[in-house]
């Protein structure tokens, strides 16, 4: 999720992108991987926190469990101001119980500095306790402009989530704030809510018996727990006037648990809406392979805002409309036949959660895969020409206003176009993969390659291009670090029936293969860069405008007539 508010931001989105992005210190600090921060792994976090509504401030304990792989020098904690920490402790070596060390801190630039006086060695694995509190910033246009939500709902409770991609999970509670560095061993969140309001707070995966230290009986407490690795801004809690309904679904790993919960008010119109879930969960698992978080299970949360890719707690918020908003995105009327938010924002448990890319420059591996995720869904209910339709529609979205892939090290996305010209150039390789059971084959190859784990834009390019035996190194350079499209520019000769094609306006090499067919006759073109080529075509019923549409419709390439 993200960007999808393209359509009715342009003005707002390309006035902040043409000024040159500004990048301070405080990027510099959360988008690299500098000395203070290289050195350690994180394994876990437990989240302990206590929101106040009133007062919309948090208190809160995290513990992180983590592993030196070098050997320690200061240890760089995030946490966004306005925040404040209390103390921070650490447990030298978790494998004996020394009592732990109270640190030394500094703070600037929304991180803390904390000094550690004798080095922890290579290979050890140590704790840190953070005790915080303060008044988180509030969203105030979520999920873009995200932090803390405190809303009511219609009967007046109280309705508390958080939306932080992008902004990072620092804003809330202190991380090692960097998309590299997932918990392996997931995470756990308690939340502590007032008795009195009989409000129920979600979180991600299961709900786990109390912690220990559950505290004086003013408070309800819930704890839940993912036990895969988990992007920090996933890690959400969801407090509220919930109800909740589960369902078991047969899926390609066996039995997964499914959980929905909605506000009580709405839980009619859910479970209609809701119906879609399995349909989705059908869908993906038929073109990327096994959900990839079955010991976590399934859940969808009803949210304060539009929706986000939580994972195994995914957030929405499309007001149990199909469409997005009810509204079709790409125009073709195919995306009024479901869900926007249930498909996209789930399609992103393979696509973001499941592979995650380490550093958000990067991020079209996210939302390009999980644009082209709706495509798919269409099709597979639908059929290929309607996931054309869908495909081609929303290719009108693209504005080539800058690259695709953003500047890497200062935390710093690319391109809004991530979603329409991500999913526009998978489609454009899928064709010119020219075998659909190969390309669906890299699809679930992918989640299996790189399941659970953080990559580059690059090994996702090489994978495609090996799986796929053809180097689609310039196409991928084309698409995703140019603004330019290629020109296709052709021109026929009647009398002689020759088309003669070349590609311009493109990097250097540039060599998309065009397979197509036109009326009912398979054509291969292997256009090159400036190097004209030419193809007799035989066909009584040849009309040249059918011909070049027919190519236009499948490839995302522009086409000019050479006179
Ligand atoms: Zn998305």
């Amino acid at each position: 999720m993200k960007k999808v508010l393209f359509l009715v931001s342009l003005s707002f989105l390309s006035s902040t992108i043409n000024a040159q992005p500004l990048v301070n210190e405080s990027d510099v600090l959360r988008g690299s991987l500098n000395e203070n921060r290289d050195w350690f792994d994180i394994k876990k976090y437990v989240i302990d926190v206590t929101p106040n509504y009133e007062t919309k401030s948090i208190v809160g304990v995290v513990s992180w469990k983590a592993l030196a792989v070098k050997p320690s020098k200061k240890i760089q904690i995030d946490l966004q101001v306005p925040m404040v920490i209390d103390s921070i402790l650490l447990w030298p070596n978790l494998n004996d119980s020394l009592t732990p060390i109270r640190l030394q801190f500094s703070r600037s630039n929304n991180i803390a500095l904390a000094q550690i006086d004798k080095t922890i060695p290579k290979g050890q694995q140590f704790g840190l306790t953070i005790f915080y509190h303060g008044v988180p910033k509030e969203a105030t246009r979520p999920p873009w402009d995200g932090g803390w939500i405190w809303k009511k709902d219609n009967n007046g409770q109280p309705w508390m989530s958080v939306a932080c991609q992008g902004l990072g999970a620092s804003v809330w509670y202190p991380c090692k704030d960097h998309q590299s560095d997932e918990p392996e061993e997931g995470a756990v969140l308690s939340m502590q809510v007032p008795k009195d309001k009989n409000l129920i707070a979600i979180g991600n995966g299961r709900r786990i018996p109390e912690q220990k230290w559950s505290p004086n009986n003013t408070y309800n407490k819930f704890s839940w727990q993912v036990t895969n690795p988990i992007n920090n801004y996933n890690i959400i809690p969801y407090i509220g006037d919930y109800v909740g309904w589960k369902e078991t679904y047969k899926g390609l790993k066996g039995k997964l648990d499914i959980s929905y919960w909605v506000l009580r008010a709405d839980s009619a119109k859910a479970v209609e809406q809701f119906k879609q879930v399995p349909k989705m969960l059908e869908a993906f698992e038929y073109w990327f392979g096994p959900y990839p978080f079955y010991e976590d299970g399934f859940q969808m949360v009803q949210s304060p805002h539009l929706g986000m890719e939580h994972q195994s707690a995914i957030a929405y918020g499309n007001k149990f409309m199909n469409g997005y908003l009810g509204r079709d995105l790409s125009g073709s009327g195919w995306g009024l036949k479901w869900d926007f938010i249930i498909v996209h924002e789930s399609g992103h448990e393979w696509f973001a959660n499941n592979i995650t890319t380490k550093d958000i420059a990067d991020m079209w591996v996210h939302e390009g895969f999980t644009n082209y995720s709706e495509t798919l869904f269409t099709e597979y209910f639908y059929g290929k020409k309607a996931g054309d339709e869908y495909n081609y529609g929303i290719r009108k979205n693209i504005q080539n206003d800058i690259p695709v892939i953003g500047t890497y090290g200062v935390n710093q996305e690319g391109s809004g176009d991530m979603y329409p010209k991500g999913s526009s150039l998978l489609h454009t390789i899928r064709h010119a993969i020219n075998n659909d059971s190969l390309f669906r084959s890299i699809l679930m190859g992918l989640n299996k390659q790189f399941y659970h784990q953080t990559v580059t834009t690059q090994e996702v390019e090489n994978y495609i291009s090996s799986r796929a035996g053809f180097g689609f190194q310039k196409v991928f350079d084309q698409y995703l670090r140019t603004i330019q499209i290629p020109l296709l520019s052709y021109s026929y000769n009647e009398k002689e029936k020759i088309f003669t094609y070349e590609y311009k306006d493109c990097v250097t090499g540039f060599n998309l293969p065009l397979h197509f067919s036109y009326l009912g006759k398979k054509y291969s073109f292997m256009p090159l860069d400036y190097q004209p080529q030419q193809r007799l075509i035989q066909e009584p019923n040849f009309n040249l405008q059918d011909f070049v549409k027919t190519i236009e419709s499948q490839y995302y390439i522009r086409l000019a007539q050479v006179k």
